[in-house]
């Protein structure tokens, strides 16, 4: 089968198309033949080598398609049934073997490619937004990178729940963009300040929750446009990792709380992995949640799928095609 290998890590250069042998489902494991595959911000960070993997690897963390082999132990799924899975590495290639408590069904009326698009960011846009800082009807969010895959997921979460949002985009594409998601306001933060234009939108009162997945470009400001005891949600780099931090400036700053989240511990029990992703797919078959997928690549792409999302290129998912 074909696959987006890592040899070793770095730039966008380090992928590169193999042949290897399709993978044998082990006893828990079903084997899944890709209809398409997810491209995530966090790719990029396991491809340069900041989370602790050892090439050679499979690139990929997210995918959807239909079970081609069941292990012995597998009861629940059969050959032909349409499953997506996201937290398994190597989603990037016709194939792969997931551990059946990884797979969630997709339902009629999910595509293939909605599937895959739902999973990682999805799931995101949902634990941040109900678990991490449960947002409020009348509460106001600023969402950075809000024309992001995560991003236009957050906004229409946010906006579903009736709070108001403060949005930063780059670009005039990716402001319409985030207006056609529901934000009520759209900050330029790279030519505007978006700590004066926040506190000018909020009347100086700053806002109840900030969802960051940019970092180090964007968690400066973020302390100064909160209110007393407001929550900064850092859960991404895009921008590059935050340096150390003073915890005292957290009290000087009104009380404030931060964290850092991520999805693997939010979809840990087989429970909480089933109940968000039917919360994601069901708000997308029944039109809650809008998916945008625009950027389509095939799998020999990879390195130009890379270069989009790094350069800002991309709004929305990107997806691969084996
Ligand atoms: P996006 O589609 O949001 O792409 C990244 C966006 O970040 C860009 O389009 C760009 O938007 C913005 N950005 C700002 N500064 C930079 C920069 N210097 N270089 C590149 N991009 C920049 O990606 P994803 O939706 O896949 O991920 C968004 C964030 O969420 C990432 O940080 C990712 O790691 C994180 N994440 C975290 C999870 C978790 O559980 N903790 C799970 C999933 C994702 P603009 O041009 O408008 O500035």
């Amino acid at each position: 089968m074909k696959a987006i290998q890592v040899p070793k890590t770095g730039g966008v250069e380090v992928l590169t198309l193999v042949d290897i042998p399709v993978p044998q489902a082990k006893p828990n494991e079903a084997v899944v033949k890709i209809a398409a595959a997810g491209v995530n911000f966090i790719d990029v960070y396991f491809r340069e080598g900041r989370y602790p993997v050892n090439p050679p690897f499979i690139l990929g963390q997210e995918g959807s398609g239909v079970i081609s082999e069941v292990g012995s132990d597998v009861k629940d799924f059969k050959v032909g049934d349409r499953v997506a899975y996201t937290g398994v590495t190597g989603a990037y290639a016709e194939y792969q073997a997931i551990p059946a408590n990884r797979l969630v069904r997709v339902p009629v009326g999910i595509t293939d490619r909605q599937a895959a698009a739902a999973m990682l960011q999805g799931m995101t846009a949902q634990y941040l937004t109900h678990s991490t800082y449960p947002l409020k009807k009348g509460e106001t969010a600023l969402i950075h990178a809000a024309a992001g895959g995560v991003g236009l997921l957050l906004v229409q979460m946010s906006k579903n729940i009736g709070a108001r949002v403060i949005a930063t985009v780059s670009t005039e594409e990716k402001a319409k963009l985030a207006r056609e998601a529901g934000a009520d306001e759209v900050i330029f933060y790279t030519t505007q300040d978006f700590e004066a234009e926040t506190k000018r939108l909020t009347d100086g009162k700053g806002v109840h929750v900030i969802y960051d997945g940019v970092g180090q470009t964007t968690f400066e400001k973020d302390l100064n446009v909160l209110r007393p005891r407001g929550y900064l949600v850092l859960f991404g780099a895009s921008s590059g990792p935050v340096p150390p931090f003073d915890l005292g400036k957290l009290a000087t700053k009104g009380s404030l709380f931060i964290t850092r989240p991520t999805l693997v511990h939010h979809i840990a029990t087989s429970e909480e992995l089933q109940q968000r992703a039917s919360d994601v797919l069901n708000s997308i078959a029944s039109g809650k949640l809008k998916l945008r997928i625009e950027y389509i690549y095939p799998l020999k792409d990879a390195q130009k799928a890379h270069r989009d999302l790094e350069g800002r290129k991309t709004t929305g998912k990107l997806l691969l095609i084996p």
